[in-house]
């Protein structure tokens, strides 16, 4: 079985490592990292080009089966390979870790209503913690922010009061608690991405009685079988190999 991965979360290094030794597995990375960690099996780098390029890919190197264990926000991916995957018959499979339970957050759609949301609170120091593509939303705010991303960004695309930390998780309780401490943070603005590795910024900021701005996820695309576990995921693939042998 020829198996596609869309890869860039910690699941799909995971689901990588556990079918490589058994299946022809690629993963897709979209590129944005300058040094990914890099999944077992092959792996191939860059955009597809659209829903048609993806197509073109997927018939081209044969593939059986596609696995779309990306971030819980990379929306346009997941659409395309929705897509892509209906048009051409191929076995989908969507793995989303659970989102992590909203508790007391304010509970925003989209970047610009987490802006939103942190001026009508009158907050002026935030932790920022919602990716590069959601800071243009607090582009012209005048409260001050501790921006966190993985890779450098220009002072054209950053809040003019800010200080940015270059950093990739896992965090500790103790590290985010010191953080939130250190920069007198007043208010924590996360999307819902789910997971172990970045949840402690949320249990800080609740021993600390910091509130949460939190980002919502994008909608699922309709009519996609979808597991929430690497074990399930490995199960999906068990079985389609044991009914076509
Ligand atoms: P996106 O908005 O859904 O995708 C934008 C474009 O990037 C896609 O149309 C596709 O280009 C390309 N792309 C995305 N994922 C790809 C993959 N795995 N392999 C090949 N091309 C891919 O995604 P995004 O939010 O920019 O995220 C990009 C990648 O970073 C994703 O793979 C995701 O797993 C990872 N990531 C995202 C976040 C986040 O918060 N969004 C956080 C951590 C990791 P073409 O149209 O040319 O095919």
């Amino acid at each position: 079985m020829k198996i596609l991965i869309l890869g860039g979360s910690a699941e799909a290094r995971e689901l990588a490592e556990r079918l490589a030794p058994r299946f022809d597995v690629t993963t897709s990375l979209a590129g944005r990292v300058r040094n990914p960690a890099v999944p077992a099996g092959a792996v191939r780098i860059g955009g597809f080009g659209g829903e048609v390029g993806l197509r073109k890919w997927l018939l081209d190197n044969n593939i059986d089966a596609v696995i779309d264990a990306t971030h819980p926000f990379a929306a346009t991916i997941t659409e395309n390979a929705a897509a892509a995957c209906d048009r051409l018959g191929i076995p989908h499979l969507i793995l989303r870790r659970p989102p992590w339970p909203a508790g007391d957050a304010i509970v925003v759609s989209t970047a610009a209503e987490a802006k939103d949301a942190v001026v009508a609170q009158g907050f002026s120091r935030v932790f920022l913690t919602s990716g590069r593509s959601s800071i243009g939303a607090f582009l012209f705010s005048d409260a001050w922010f501790l921006i966190r991303v993985v890779e450098p960004m220009s002072a054209d695309e950053l809040p003019e009061r800010h200080h940015l930390l270059l950093s990739r998780g896992p965090y500790t309780l103790g590290d985010e608690t010191e953080l939130m401490r250190q920069y007198e943070i007043e208010v924590l603005v996360t999307k819902n991405s789910g997971g172990s590795m970045t949840s402690a910024k949320l249990e800080a900021a609740a021993a600390l009685g910091i509130p949460v701005v939190m980002i919502d996820r994008p909608a699922l695309p309709e009519n996609v079988s979808t597991v929430s576990t690497v074990d399930e995921a490995q199960q999906w693939v068990t079985e389609r190999d044991t009914a076509e042998a």
